[in-house]
């Protein structure tokens, strides 16, 4: 993966905050269609703020769960406006105050925006990490977290997680990964199993 990024297109905190609220249960083109015109009626987080939920819902209409992630854009702007001067925190904990920011959201956010040692677990971490036996047992993407931030070194935690969920998306697939041509075959536990077998 030689250009390891988030593929969610933004140009500052604020625009990534809304594309990955949005890409929740939705995938990275979808929401790469709707957020250009989003940008452009809600060009910052104060103006969201002020923004109405049905206006908000009717340009996201064809992402999954517009109901809730308009109520959750509006919310998480106008807390970001109350309590953080309209700018958004840096810190995971701190992120994790404002409504619709979960771990994961507030994971990719710390990293991506602003150069933080963070690793946020979706399902494409959580399921490759397992697979080649870069966790071991992980029950939740929380314990896969802990065990990956626990192994790989802090300077590498953000673009780690750029790394898996390439590779997630595009070789190691959910149903069929394709082992054959991945280039990992040789670290990879899962890949070891199945030829012993
Ligand atoms: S060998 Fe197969 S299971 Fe292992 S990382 Fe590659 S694609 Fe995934």
């Amino acid at each position: 993966m030689p250009v390891a990024e988030t593929e969610l297109r933004h140009k500052d905190p604020y625009q990534l905050m809304v594309a990955v609220i949005l890409s929740a249960q939705c995938t990275d083109k979808r929401v790469n269609i709707i957020t250009p015109a989003f940008y452009e009626r809600f060009p910052t987080v104060e103006s969201l703020s002020e923004g109405k939920k049905e206006d908000v819902f009717e340009l996201i209409r064809t992402c999954s769960y517009p109901n809730n992630k308009a109520a959750h854009l509006i919310n998480a702007s106008r807390k970001i406006v109350q309590d953080f001067q309209g700018r958004l925190p840096h810190e995971v904990d701190q992120l994790m105050t404002i409504p619709g920011i979960g771990r994961k959201t507030a994971n990719v956010i710390a990293a991506v925006a602003f150069d933080q040692a963070a690793l946020a677990v979706d399902t494409h971490v959580f399921r490759v990490s397992a697979r080649i036996g870069l966790t071991e047992g992980a029950r939740t993407p929380l314990e896969t977290e802990r065990q990956l931030t626990s192994q790989i070194p802090k300077e590498l935690h953000s673009i780690a997680h750029h790394w898996l969920i390439l590779h997630g998306r595009y070789v190691c697939q959910a149903r069929k990964p394709k082992c054959v041509e991945c280039g990992l075959a040789e670290f990879c536990l899962y890949w070891e199993k199945k030829v012993k077998n």
